[in-house]
């Protein structure tokens, strides 16, 4: 039941146009990206802002270069690889030179992320950066809020705020060990 209902609605996600970033082209790619669909990792909803090129290239969240630091780090810290995860995105389409998404572009796409919660009913919702954070607790400034388990008001679900894997994070070498660091709080979610 859930794989049928998920696979309706990554076919809505594909044919979103919702906002002029919908269905753009970039290299012969629609820019409409949805979730790994991994619904064996459901319990854990790993949320991130919206995709690079690789993600468009390849059709799946994460698996550029924030994807192979991410994979690291939960292999390192949990021992685990993505087929434990449920990884999707707050927005999911390309934004011009990887632009932030903007107010409307996250309000735009929400629809997608409440259905999605909806369906998996995780026990754990991880979000990567302020977006995501944002779309999910209201809350705003990762610095204070990450690896603080705190329950969202609008899904009633606990939520692991965690900053995002990007270059501009994962070079910092004390963000990187905030990032491990906070990881560990997955593992009892497991
Ligand atoms: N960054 C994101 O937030 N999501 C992706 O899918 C890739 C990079």
């Amino acid at each position: 039941m859930k794989a049928y209902q998920l696979s309706a609605l990554k076919k809505e996600c594909l044919r979103c146009r919702k906002c002029a970033i919908g269905g753009q082209i970039i290299n012969g790619k629609c820019s409409n990206v949805f979730s790994n669909m991994c619904i064996k990792g459901s319990k854990i909803m790993v949320i991130g802002q919206n995709p690079g090129s690789e993600e468009v290239k390849i059709g799946r969240p994460f698996c550029g270069v924030s994807g192979k630091f991410f994979n690291n780090a939960i292999k390192e810290v949990l021992n685990i690889n993505r087929s434990f995860l449920y990884i999707t995105n707050c927005v999911r389409c390309f934004t011009p030179n990887n632009r932030p998404p903007s107010e409307a572009e996250m309000e735009n796409c929400r629809y997608l992320l409440d259905r999605e919660i909806e369906i998996l009913n995780p026990k754990l919702i991880v979000t990567l950066g302020n977006p995501a954070l944002r779309q999910i607790t209201g809350n705003q400034g990762i610095k204070k809020y990450h690896g603080k388990i705190e329950t969202s008001l609008r899904y009633g679900i606990s939520v692991l705020p965690l900053y995002h894997p990007s270059p501009l994070n994962t070079n910092k070498p004390d963000i990187c060990r905030e990032f491990k660091n906070d990881l560990k709080k997955l593992s009892e979610y497991l």
